[in-house]
């Protein structure tokens, strides 16, 4: 299949980088919109992080801004895949050139590398000599749906795709195992943005909590834009002491909620 796509042409890759994002998003975001806003609204509600469901307007921009953002991967995607084919990546296409072990540790080693890269230039983007221009737009959902997965500003966008070339250029990376990586990283943004607390209050007690991020976590961040940065895992947020100082307090509210008859009064 990717000996067959040797031959494509530049706006052939273009455009099937955009179409490929645009259908993962569609299917993810919609599925999750489907599950948590139709069919399992009324049964999920005190998991719901705020209490409150937004309005189709804002369903409407989350998407238009996501849409957007798939014309921008697909702009960075061919210029790294216009590098790939000049030989300046490290790119490789034979699964026999490295061992099949190296094939899962590259997904896990891009997987890490995003959430520092998604950490650190998501603080920047805090700054506020930069915040309007290019993190605003995602900071117009105070509390998002699904659908604001990729709800970013062209630069933001540019920004968010820079994780294809960062990795091809700094390792090993058989495109399956980007493809694996999109998966994942579409997945994970989907379910952050869509607004319910799936773990278990026993969850904060554990030291998992120092590794892995919770929808609470990225909500809030919405919520107060402040605090809060990290992507997947919680350590960087851990380790500059930038989680919200009431993260742990909420995220006990709403799981405890979840799990007990009494009524949670809304965040
Ligand atoms: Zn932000
Ligand atoms: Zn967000």
């Amino acid at each position: 299949m990717f000996r067959d796509m040797e031959n494509w042409s530049l706006e052939k890759i273009s455009v099937a980088i955009v179409a490929i994002t645009i259908l993962r998003y569609v299917v993810l975001a919609g599925l999750a919109w489907a599950l948590g806003y139709v069919w399992f609204r009324r049964s999920w509600v005190r998991r719901k992080i705020i209490s409150a469901f937004p309005e189709g307007s804002q369903i409407r921009r989350e998407a238009l801004h996501s849409l957007r953002s798939a014309v921008i991967f697909g702009v960075v995607g061919t210029l790294t895949v216009f590098a790939v084919r000049q030989g300046w990546t490290r790119m490789y296409f034979s699964t026999g050139d490295y061992p099949a072990m190296w094939f899962w540790f590259s997904i896990l080693l891009t997987i890490l590398l995003h959430d520092t890269w998604f950490y650190w230039t998501h603080r920047l983007m805090h700054h506020p000599r930069l915040f309007r221009a290019v993190h605003r737009d995602h900071h117009l959902s105070r509390n998002p749906t699904p659908w604001a997965a990729f709800a970013f500003s062209p630069m933001e966008a540019a920004v968010q795709a820079m994780i294809f070339p960062l990795a091809v250029f700094l390792f090993p990376l058989h495109p399956l195992a980007f493809g694996i990586f999109m998966m994942w990283q579409m997945f994970f943004n989907v379910i952050g943005h869509t607004g319910y607390e799936y773990n278990r209050p026993g969850f904060m007690k554990s030291w998992i909590r120092f590794l892995i991020n919770t929808p609470t976590n990225h909500i809030m961040h919405h919520e107060f834009i402040r605090g809060n940065y990290g992507l997947y895992f919680n350590f960087w947020d851990r380790i500059m002491k930038t989680n919200h100082p009431d993260y742990e307090k909420r995220f006990l509210q709403v799981t405890a909620a979840a799990e007990s008859d009494a009524p949670r009064n809304a965040g």
